[in-house]
């Protein structure tokens, strides 16, 4: 079960994505993020830069 916490969470709380012009289709399972002890981390195998527009 996903714990109460995750339930809220948009993407435009989620660092990074919060400025990403993709921020509106993007999938998002939080089961996989850049710091483990941030819920509202960047996804650790997103490879896309929305400040420089470059993937990565
Ligand atoms: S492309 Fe990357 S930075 Fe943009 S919303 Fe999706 S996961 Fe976030």
């Amino acid at each position: 079960m996903i714990p109460p916490e995750y339930w809220r969470i948009k993407k435009d709380m989620i660092d990074v994505c919060k400025i990403c012009e993709f921020r509106y289709i993007c999938p998002d399972c939080r089961v996989f993020i850049t710091d483990d002890t941030d819920i509202l981390s960047k996804p650790k195998k997103c490879n896309y830069d929305p400040i420089t527009a470059v993937w990565n």
